[in-house]
């Protein structure tokens, strides 16, 4: 479903993303996630750009209403709700802040580091951050991060069950990593309500409208861009950020800076976010991922909107 933009001040930056989706809709590299059945299903042809910027204003291309599943971009707002309770170098103790050159579900960092996690955007250290948060109950802990989840997007979002249940059928790698990090002290909650409750977070449905507006709390220093409330500590939104540079790409992570210069994360329901700290939030959807788990035009996207837009930090 494609939307009308209304008029904006913006119109450099919106004829831009409008270059960026009419040239590389026709990008057909990459293929759907299929080792979550459901996300086989999904349209590959879908294309969406969002940028949320710290005033409030959204801009929108394309197909930006679509409902998709967060998959591994939840990472990024589990870490958020988990360093509102932790402070960071407690956090940093016990799930790591370096970059890991292996798959996001790789098991060998586990074996390398005395089954320790290594990051909390890799499986291990997601699961475990989801461990970390305390709660009574899974039913509380549940309700903390979707809570979260919440406070950023500014409404209530949902979780797909036909996601939910293809992507529960068929996580057993999973749960294996679960119950390695319950052998080596790594996780102090029951292994599989961990990773049942990460199973869900990334069953959550939003849109790229949502998640432009759910970046756009990281560009503006834990304020939400449209509400004004303020959803997390200001101290809180650097090491967020860092987690996104070193490994929100996986193994692609240094390819997207180098390119993009910008801290991002993916995820394989298609969905990419990258943060211009203190000007917007950018995200695009498109399901065909590259091979480690990125979405191909969502990545082209970004870069091109960068470059153009003058937004490399590292170019400042
Ligand atoms: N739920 C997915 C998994 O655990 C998330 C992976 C991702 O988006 N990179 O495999």
């Amino acid at each position: 479903m494609s939307t009308q933009q209304l008029p904006t001040k913006r119109q450099h930056v919106l004829d831009a993303m409008k270059t960026a989706h009419q040239t590389l809709q026709s990008v057909n590299e990459g293929a759907n996630a299929s080792y979550i059945p459901y996300l086989a299903s999904v349209p590959s042809n879908l294309f969406g750009i969002a940028l949320a910027f710290t005033d409030g204003e959204i801009l929108e291309v394309g197909d930006t209403r679509y409902d998709f599943a967060m998959e591994s971009i939840s990472k990024v707002f589990t870490l958020a709700c988990v360093l509102e309770e932790m402070d960071k170098e407690t956090f940093k103790s016990k799930i790591g802040s370096n970059a890991s050159s292996e798959p996001f579900n790789s098991v060998i960092d586990l074996e390398l580091h005395d089954e320790h996690p290594y990051n909390p955007f890799d499986n291990a250290g997601a699961i475990a951050t989801v461990g970390l948060i305390g709660a009574a109950s899974p039913e509380e802990r549940w309700n903390k991060i979707i809570g979260t989840y919440n406070r950023f997007a500014g409404r209530e979002l949902t979780v797909n069950d036909a996601v939910y249940r293809s992507e529960s059928d068929t996580n057993a790698h999973n749960r294996g990593i679960s119950w390695l990090l319950k052998s080596s002290g790594s996780l102090q909650v029951d292994p599989d309500h961990a990773c049942d409750i990460y199973t869900r977070q990334c069953s959550v449905a939003i849109t790229c409208r949502d998640l432009a507006i759910m970046g756009g709390t990281l560009a503006n220093s834990g304020i939400h861009p449209v509400t004004g409330k303020r959803v997390i500590k200001e101290e809180n939104v650097p090491p967020i950020l860092a987690e996104m540079m070193m490994n929100g790409m996986y193994e692609n992570t240094g390819n997207w800076l180098y390119s993009a210069g910008l801290p991002g994360k993916s995820g394989v329901g298609g969905g990419i976010l990258a943060i211009v700290p203190g000007i917007c939030a950018l995200a695009a959807f498109a399901p065909p991922l590259d091979v480690h788990g990125n979405s191909v035009r969502g990545q082209k996207a970004g870069i091109f909107l960068s470059e153009i837009l003058g937004w490399n930090l590292f170019k400042k």
